[in-house]
């Protein structure tokens, strides 16, 4: 099968049988529900892409598993450079849609379970990788959507999977059949998952011997019976059922996170790839993290490109483009994004191979990538904000731009140069207002925080990637307690 259109993936996204539940009510249309559909169309926007000549070398690659052309999304990272054309594929389509356009997990989960696998079989003669290198070949033939399920309910955060007093905070294998395993559980804040096509459920973090039936890794359709999705709500997401289009900001596209629970699933041998190794999950969640640590480095750089254009754009509106204050805090802005970015494209360019053949991005870069995310698109709002002004929380609704008392008064009053209409200037402040409040991803502020794990997990890691020895034994020499380095020998 081609890969498929923006058109035919929201074609196949009807054929799914999905449990979805938004705003207390089961939704049976919910590809055309007003809410849903931007999320569905961020998506949509990553298989566009891969049919545009422009676009196509970035967004689409070679499968080393089949050799037939795929799209970057479903594909095993063959090298350093295609971890940096992801990194660049995903700024890109930040600037295209503003917001987050949900496939990455997926890819970066594909990448982890990849080589994982490898090892677990290479440890325990498990067949893990060639059932999982099967399920691969099937994603990228149909060129599906994926969920990368990884983080669970989690109850107590001080208590471990096992010894949480409600088993099912996190997912974990209730049967083993003769043709497959039972699993429980729910995961939490998923990303894209009502507009996938399979989701890949993986485990949250290190795991002990006492909590063997939570490692658990398998695929599952999204729409197998026991699933179940309720929907994340977004600040304002009810603006997108008054009707207008100027109040939602970025009408268009928007992000998507779901509750997905998982009530007594079936999943078959040939779909599971990890049950009970508890010893690799840690492998796979530092794996995974890593990857979609550095797939931050291109999108919100991306989403905060156009973020920095809206506030450009505000500032010409109210006539101070040139006011020495706002160009250096604009100049500011593009410096943190770059930032971002080089933080990405650093950890792609210093990848390395797996036993298993496919790139893994390298993890205290991708850590220090999530750590920087996790406060510069704050300073970025933050600055958009302060440039933009208060309007961008005060403005009145489209309705009331239309209404044909008041109409005039808003046309008047929210004016601001001459030559710039004021519909154009009430557009930019709520694309504003909706990049940094809610609605794209599905907040750029606290997607960023949260978002591939919360800033503690990237200290942690840091710590735990860093040579402290090295660092010290550096200093001893050169002040003298350990011997010193002589250059002329
Ligand atoms: Fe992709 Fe960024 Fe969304 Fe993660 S937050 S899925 S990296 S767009
Ligand atoms: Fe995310």
């Amino acid at each position: 099968m081609a890969l498929k259109t923006a058109e035919e993936y929201m074609d196949s996204l009807r054929k799914l049988n999905l449990d979805v539940y938004l705003f207390g009510e089961k939704v049976d249309n919910w590809v055309d529900h007003p809410v849903i559909r931007p999320s569905i169309n961020a998506i949509a926007m990553t298989y566009k892409v891969a049919h545009e000549p422009e676009t196509e070398a970035l967004a689409t690659t070679t499968s080393i598993l089949t050799g037939k052309k795929t799209n970057r999304f479903t594909s095993l990272f063959a090298s350093t450079d295609d971890l940096v054309k992801k990194v660049k594929l995903q700024r890109l389509l930040g600037q295209r849609t503003g917001c987050c356009f949900q496939r990455c997990v997926g890819m970066d989960a594909i990448n982890a379970v990849f080589s994982t696998t490898y090892e677990i079989d290479e440890k325990w003669g498990t067949k893990y990788h060639r059932r999982f290198t099967e399920w691969v070949k099937y994603v990228q033939e149909d060129d599906l959507c994926i969920q990368g399920a990884m983080t669970d309910a989690k109850g107590d955060r001080g208590l471990s999977p096992s010894g949480q007093p409600d088993p099912d905070m996190y997912v974990h294998v209730v049967e083993r059949q003769s043709g497959g395993i039972v699993i429980r559980g729910a995961k939490a804040n998923q990303t894209g998952a009502v507009n996938s096509h399979e989701m890949l459920v993986m485990p949250t973090l290190r795991m002990r011997e006492e909590d063997k039936d939570y490692a658990v890794t398998c695929a599952l359709p999204t729409d197998a019976p026991g699933v179940h999705f309720v929907y994340g709500r977004q600040s304002c997401d009810k603006r997108k059922l008054e009707g207008g289009d100027i109040d939602v900001g970025n009408y268009m596209f928007g992000g998507q996170e779901a509750l997905t629970v998982l009530d007594d699933v079936f999943v078959p041998w040939d779909r599971v790839f990890m049950c009970g190794e508890f010893e690799f999950s840690s492998m796979m969640v530092e794996r995974f993290a890593g990857y979609h640590r550095q797939s931050y480095g291109g999108c919100k750089p991306g989403i905060g490109d156009v973020i920095i254009g809206a506030t450009a754009s505000m500032a010409e509106y109210n006539g101070v483009p040139k006011a020495a204050h706002i160009r250096d805090k604009i100049a500011e802005m593009n410096h943190l994004v770059e930032t971002l970015h080089a933080c990405g494209l650093a950890s792609s360019t210093e990848g390395w191979k797996t036993a298993a053949g496919n790139y893994q991005a390298d993890i205290l870069l991708a850590n220090v990538c999530k750590q920087n995310v996790t406060r510069f698109p704050y300073e970025l709002c933050r600055l958009a904000e302060d440039i933009a002004g208060g309007a961008v929380v005060t403005l009145p609704s489209e309705k009331d731009l239309r209404h044909p008392v008041i109409g005039k008064y808003i046309e008047k009053y929210f004016k601001g140069v001459a030559g710039v209409p004021t519909e154009d200037r009430m557009r930019m402040l709520t694309l504003i207002h909706c990049m940094s409040f809610g609605l794209t991803a599905p907040s750029y502020r606290t997607e960023s925080m949260h978002g591939a794990g919360s800033p503690q997990a990237q200290r942690v890691m840091i710590e735990r990637q860093t040579d402290m020895e090295h660092k010290k034994r550096l200093a001893r020499r050169l002040a003298g307690i350990d011997k010193r380095e002589d250059v002329t020998s």
